[in-house]
């Protein structure tokens, strides 16, 4: 089968490999549909964190936003996923710690990610083999291109979530990438009104085509109470504004990461009486998010800006726009 390899930072191939055989307890999948994101930008650059920290090492194969259908079981496996559309969760925790048997197997210390972490290969490929219990089957409503954007849309439905807010209240998203918009999306789902703070200079139309209104830069931002604050970019003085710009008693959700630390003084956040939350990895929200895509509450098909090849990977990791494409931050992949 194909399958893209970043063998060194700024280094790809398409190689030839052989297709994955069903282990114990795993399912190969034929891979419909992989969303690009950040992440896989940060290994084709060699920033990621996880490269100098150990977890991860070229050869490696990225892909973590990703649906397919089941082609084959393992050992052990329900043979009823054959045939199956579905998409995974990257996180894959060791099933037997204390944060795994608590229900929280996406910070196990010893978890693999899905493309990421732990050497286990991602979904840039034809084929890719994952365990059972990471599937989540899509309903026929989720087609493939949903089914990628699953993944992304678990982070920002726990990071809409953990504001709390509904009818009534006022949200403002910091960074209007792909996580942003998604946040966004399920905030409106929500019932709240929803304001989106760009660098200064991007244009807010895209934006606007997907009916949000209220799209600020820094210094245009208009002076109004925010009952939360989402920073969903990956700016370092950003966290530490949000923290400016919340109401009192009002909640902080910190989903963006910078190439470096950021501060905040924690003496505001007491004085406001804010609540701050750290989201990382979409797990606890996968099924809420594919009932979202399913009713048609959330509709985040306006992202995906092109559909690629394997082949052209590398340029887009590299920064590269592919031709054709349209105006949303997402680019996908059929393998
Ligand atoms: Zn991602
Ligand atoms: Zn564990």
């Amino acid at each position: 089968m194909r399958a893209f390899v970043l063998t060194a930072p700024r280094a790809y191939e398409v190689q030839d490999l052989p297709a994955p055989v069903a282990a114990p307890g795993e399912v190969v999948v034929d891979v419909e549909r992989v969303g690009v994101c950040g992440t896989d930008v940060e290994f084709f650059t060699g920033a990621m964190a996880y490269l100098h920290q150990g977890h991860s090492a070229y050869p490696m194969r990225p892909g973590h936003e990703w649906a397919g259908r089941v082609a084959a079981v393992g050992g052990g496996v329900d043979p009823g996923w054959v045939g199956r559309r579905v998409m995974g969760d990257t996180m894959l925790g060791c099933g037997g710690c204390r944060r795994c048997v608590r229900g929280r197997q996406h910070v196990c210390e010893k978890r693999q990610e899905v493309g990421i972490r732990g050497a286990r290969a991602g979904a840039l490929a034809e084929q890719l083999a994952v365990p059972a219990s990471s599937l989540h089957a899509l309903p026929h409503s989720v087609d493939a291109e949903l089914g990628a954007l699953v993944e992304p849309g678990g982070n920002a439905l726990r990071a809409a979530r953990a504001t709390a807010l509904g009818a009534g209240d006022r949200a403002l998203v910091l960074g209007p990438g792909t996580i942003g918009l998604l946040v966004a999306m399920f905030l409106r789902a929500a019932g709240a009104e929803v304001h989106l703070l760009d660098r200064a200079g991007n244009s807010p139309a895209f934006a606007h085509t997907l009916g949000f209104a209220h799209v600020w830069d820094e210094d245009s931002l208009p002076e109004l109470p925010f009952d939360a604050v989402v920073d969903a970019s990956n700016a370092a003085h950003l966290p530490c504004r949000a923290l400016e710009l919340v109401e009192p008693g009002g909640r902080l959700v910190y989903i963006g990461l910078a190439g470096e630390p950021s501060s905040i003084d924690t003496r505001a956040l007491v004085l406001k009486d804010v609540t701050a939350v750290g989201i990382l990895s979409a797990s606890p929200g996968l099924d809420a998010t594919i009932r979202a895509y399913a009713s048609g509450a959330v509709d985040p098909r306006p992202l995906v800006a092109a559909t690629v090849r394997l082949d052209e990977v590398g340029a887009v990791l590299a920064g590269e726009r592919p031709e054709g494409a349209g105006p949303g931050p997402k680019i996908h992949v059929d393998p």
